[in-house]
């Protein structure tokens, strides 16, 4: 029998289903902070054991489990490996700021979206996350974090997976995310990167969930961009651009373009002038990513010069620009490589 996912629901449905276990509504509250806080069933103190058992042998706590974790020499950057209830395996990164932890969390097991870059699309979509596997993982770093006495402050959904290819589960999730009682974590410590999915785009900017909006753009023209993104077959650089306007209209937020320069591609100081006019006039900013190359795409990254000339070049034309920084080069950072790795070294065994 599938056990169920308390930590995908939110308060109102706990409350139901402890209700049917024949428990007084103030449970609901006090289970749902526990498992928030990564408590185990036994270890739910303030509940009788007879209910303790019953969940222990009905429901999950939290769905995910911290398989590995690599910590990085360079910058402390953490690498997390979490099993799922049901075997998968998806990975997630940690990294430490001055200010702060930030978790980029997974919204799918691999990804069907197909970009030409990126390591976690390679084999395809095994399934979505629940709203609670993503959260678990946020509950699962926390876990890493506690004997500093820290916690997780901001989230990224960078993952691997598409977030607006899992709507439903990543609108729940970002609910649940900022709950009192719960983690509490606000939208503005949220970032949403998509590829541009154009009709969730619009239907987000209307939930009330004001998170940073990141689209991964890289590239000046449609020509280009079906180079590197199958979804450019499917809405032009102007639907998408139309749907972050709009997006910025409704929540008053600005967009964040993400641009990974390709030797050969997307990286010419001419591209650098086409794309300044196509963003001319948006409250945008502008994140430029050396790109992790994948061995199996075929695909390399640009020398430090050329990602400074196209900086440059951004910035004459007055669009605001910064180059991401490299986070845990020495582990694996890029998204689905670690994961990658270790179905590789199972199947080996
Ligand atoms: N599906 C979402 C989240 C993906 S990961 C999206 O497409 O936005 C977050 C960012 O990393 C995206 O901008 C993605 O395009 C980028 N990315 C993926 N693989 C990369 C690589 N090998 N090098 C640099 N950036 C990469």
């Amino acid at each position: 029998m599938m056990k169920t996912q308390l930590l995908s629901m939110s308060p109102e449905e706990l409350g139901v289903y402890l209700k049917e276990l024949g428990q007084p509504a103030f449970r609901a509250k006090q289970v749902f902070a526990w498992l928030h806080q990564g408590v185990p069933f036994a270890q739910m103190s303030n509940l009788p054991k007879a209910l303790r058992e019953t969940l222990s042998e009905r429901c999950l706590d939290n769905p995910v489990q911290v398989l590995e974790t690599i910590t990085s020499k360079l910058d402390g950057t953490i690498k997390l490996l979490y099993r799922l209830h049901d075997g998968h395996v998806i990975e997630g990164v940690l990294m430490r700021y001055k200010y702060g932890n930030t978790l980029c969390v997974s919204t799918q097991v691999g990804c069907r979206m197909g970009c030409a870059f990126c390591a976690s699309t390679l084999d395809g979509c095994a399934r979505s996350l629940t709203p609670g596997e993503i959260l678990g993982q946020i509950v699962c770093a926390n876990g890493v974090l506690a004997p500093q006495e820290q916690k997780v402050g901001n989230v990224v959904l960078m993952g691997s997976g598409e977030p607006f290819d899992n709507y439903d589960n990543v609108v729940k999730f970002l609910r649940l995310l900022r709950m009192e009682g719960g983690l509490c974590i606000g939208m503005r410590s949220v970032s949403l990167s998509t590829c541009g999915l154009v009709p969730n785009m619009r239907r987000f900017a209307l939930e009330e969930l004001p998170v940073t909006l990141s689209l991964s753009l890289h590239a000046p023209n449609d020509a280009v961009r079906k180079r590197l993104m199958p979804v450019a077959n499917a809405y032009t650089i102007e639907e998408t651009l139309d749907a972050c306007r709009y997006y910025i209209e409704k929540t008053g937020r600005r967009v964040i373009f993400e641009y990974a320069l390709v030797h050969g591609i997307n990286a010419s100081p001419e591209q650098a002038v086409e794309l300044a006019a196509r963003l001319r006039g948006m409250q945008c900013h502008v994140n430029l990513i050396p790109l992790n190359s994948v061995p199996e795409r075929g695909l390399t990254g640009v020398s430090e010069r050329e990602v400074d000339a196209f900086r440059k070049t951004l910035e004459q034309h007055n669009i605001s620009v910064t180059r991401r920084r490299e986070m845990g080069d020495d582990i694996e950072g890029a998204c689905g490589q670690l994961r990658r790795r270790y179905l590789r070294e199972q199947d080996e065994q």
